[in-house]
């Protein structure tokens, strides 16, 4: 059996924050010194604060990542941010493929994949989401679902290096509502079951895969228990330091 990957709580801050917030991330870098996790930390900022966020976490073992990318590296695409722009301004990985993304911007397993490539491209991570609706669930079709998005949105040369996955299920993320440590571990044993069909021997079983949803300090140590839980993508609760302390707090 593969060692179980260094787990990852990655916060996900969405279309917030200014640069008058920062105080929060500062009060987290403060906590960090002291607690010594055993987990890697990353924040994905909206791009206007990549840089900000960089400066302040430098010296830190906080990391930055950014939340969507164009599949492009340069070009004719107004209001587009490349994953070498992101890259330059400080993110060492991109979330590809966010529900929110998939949803508001229709973009489809092939764009996710193009995406992934071209963050691949520019030497960082991609953080692949994957995760079914509320109908999907209802009707079964939760493992059909996260089967097919995997194999769309997987580049082939995704490795455990340069690759998380995280599955959230869409009727979780911001609703409070959580799925269950039994959902979780259904879902999660299925994706390391399809990693290792999809990816080169002995890939799957390193890489980390993430669950998010809902994700709170009241839930974390118990889903972070699950097995093939390799850590947590975190929105809401992200933007209150103490809220995310919480949730690291599973591995201190
Ligand atoms: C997310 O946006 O990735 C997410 C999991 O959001 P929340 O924690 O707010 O449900």
């Amino acid at each position: 059996m593969a060692k179980a990957p260094k787990p990852l709580i990655a916060g996900n801050w969405k279309m917030n924050g200014l640069q008058r917030d920062l105080g929060e991330l500062r009060k987290l870098i403060a906590w960090m010194r002291g607690a010594s996790p055993s987990c890697d930390v990353m924040i994905c900022p909206p791009a206007t604060l990549i840089s900000d966020v960089k400066s302040l976490v430098t010296g830190s073992r906080i990391k930055v990542g950014a939340q969507t990318c164009h599949a492009q590296d340069s070009g004719a695409h107004t209001g587009d941010i490349s994953a070498p722009m992101l890259k330059n301004a400080g993110a060492s990985a991109v979330i590809a493929g966010h529900s929110e993304r998939r949803a508001d911007h229709k973009e489809s397993d092939k764009q996710v994949r193009a995406q992934a490539e071209a963050i691949h491209r520019a030497g960082l991570t991609a953080i692949i989401c994957v995760g079914e609706t509320a109908g999907e669930r209802k009707a079964g079709k939760a493992l059909k679902i996260v089967s097919a998005q995997l194999k769309g949105s997987l580049p082939s040369g995704a490795t455990a290096r340069n690759t998380v996955i995280a599955y959230e299920p869409v009727w979780a993320i911001g609703t409070g509502l959580t799925a269950t440590p039994e959902d979780v571990a259904r879902v999660h044993r299925h994706i390391r079951t399809r990693l290792g069909a999809l990816m080169p021997a002995g890939e799957g079983g390193k890489v980390r895969i993430l669950y998010g949803g809902s994700v709170k300090p009241e839930n974390a140590a118990t889903l972070m228990g699950v097995a093939n839980v390799d850590g947590a993508l975190v929105g809401g609760a992200s933007l209150k330091a103490k809220d995310f302390q919480g949730i690291i707090s599973a591995y201190v």
